[in-house]
């Protein structure tokens, strides 16, 4: 895939940026026409009509929308997209550690995070959650590319200490955490059962009990590495007991897939309120499974949607929402006759508000004054009729968006 390349005009703008069009932030209902005003991070005004002045981008023809958000990505693993090598444990060897390694160097840690955000702005992401590497500088590293340009995040240093490669495990992990800024907080995140001995996963789970942190972590996405969960962890109930004992899952926890779950399991997670992450072209390119969203909603429990790069293939949010419908119909097709299909609109309000709502960004999804200025200029695949949205999320391609502005700043293709 060709990298897409921005340009980011970092020095503060000296007027308030205005951007017209048509105004989407309820993909339940039509857009109406208007504009808004950003100033110095923020959506400052809102007004239906014509714009009070010139428009930065956007016109009569154009969809104005809030950035995609994307609940679980691994930054590092953008060069391992497309490269296939079986089963999860074998792509986690063979393809995933090696690529994570070349975080080794500080240096090129920082180069690759700084491309992974460009990947990521590319195709319309304002804002993540995810993984980094295992080594002690990954955080910083993606605090420095977020310097330049300043995607809404929070991620964490993959914790682990065993079931990988040497120079990926002795990283020291339990660490006071950077405390929290405007745009970036650090998460805990232990990579899964398998990679983290009972004691790493105590030890997080105090951590994670001290600071308020998220917990981000994966959770039985294939069924050899459950049965393997099993073996490692004997006097647990389940795979999600594991996580249980060890004080990780609460409110503000985010499992990734969460496929193969029995009973008890859904009920625990509910009980916990702990949230989902629901990966649909992961869980498909890896033969992983298909997730059961009705179960979810049985359970009231959370699901958010994300690209899982680079068991996901494909950063752009809009084609993972679509994968998720395809999913869900594949389901229904397959004879589940309680499968849950989701509608265009409910996906398309996934990536954008529900995913920031249920991260804590209460501040984006709605386009209202106040709001974080994470906004994308779109132009409609096809007529602006009843059809919009799904024509969006069916026909999506990244050469749609004309421009992306992050934290009230203008990001253009160059
Ligand atoms: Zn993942």
């Amino acid at each position: 895939m060709v990298e897409w390349t921005a340009r980011v005009d970092n020095a503060p703008p000296s007027s308030p940026l205005l951007l017209s069009g048509l105004l989407l932030d309820d993909a339940r209902s039509a857009p109406s026409a208007g504009w808004i005003e950003i100033d110095r991070g923020r959506i400052t005004r809102r007004g239906s009509g014509s714009p009070p002045g010139r428009s930065a981008a956007g016109g009569p023809e154009r969809i104005i929308a809030p950035g995609f958000i994307d609940a679980h990505v691994h930054l590092p693993q953008f060069p391992a997209i497309g490269c296939d090598a079986g089963s999860l444990l074998t792509w986690l060897e063979q393809t995933i550690f090696p690529v994570e390694a070349t975080w080794a160097d500080p240096a090129e840690a920082a180069r690759a995070a700084a491309r992974g955000l460009r990947r990521l702005a590319g195709s319309g992401t304002t804002g993540f959650a995810g993984f980094l590497t295992s080594h002690r500088h990954a955080v910083e590293a993606c605090r420095n590319a977020l310097a330049t340009l300043p995607l809404r995040a929070i991620a964490g240093q993959a914790a682990m200490d065993r079931a990988a490669p040497t120079d990926l495990l002795g990283q020291p992990v339990l660490r006071p955490l950077p405390a929290p800024e405007p745009r970036f907080e650090a998460s805990v995140n232990p990579r899964f059962a398998v990679a983290c001995s009972a004691s790493l996963l105590s030890s997080l789970g105090g951590l994670a009990g001290l600071t308020g942190a998220l917990v981000h972590t994966h959770l039985a996405e294939q069924r050899d590495e459950c049965a393997l969960v099993a073996r490692l962890f004997p006097e647990a109930t389940s795979y999600t007991d594991v996580y249980d004992r060890a004080g990780l899952l609460g409110p503000r926890t985010l499992v990734a897939h969460a496929l193969h779950l029995g009973p008890a399991e859904w009920a625990l997670l509910a009980a916990r309120g702990v949230m989902i992450a629901h990966c649909p072209t992961a869980n498909l390119f890896l033969e992983s499974g298909i997730f059961d969203l009705a179960a979810a909603r049985r359970h009231r429990i959370p699901v958010l949607l994300g690209s899982d790069i680079a068991a996901g293939a494909d950063p752009a949010m809009p084609r993972v929402a679509r994968a998720m419908l395809d999913s869900a119909h594949a389901r229904r097709a397959m004879g589940d006759a309680h499968a849950h299909v989701p509608t265009a609109a409910d996906a398309w309000e996934m990536i954008t508000r529900t995913n920031a709502h249920l991260l804590g960004w209460h501040d984006h999804g709605r386009l209202r004054p106040g709001d974080a200025a994470d906004v994308l200029v779109i132009r409609p695949p096809g007529p602006v009729d009843p059809f919009l949205v799904s024509r969006l999320i069916y026909g999506w391609e990244d050469a749609l968006l004309d421009a992306v502005v992050i934290d009230g700043r203008l990001v253009s293709p160059a």
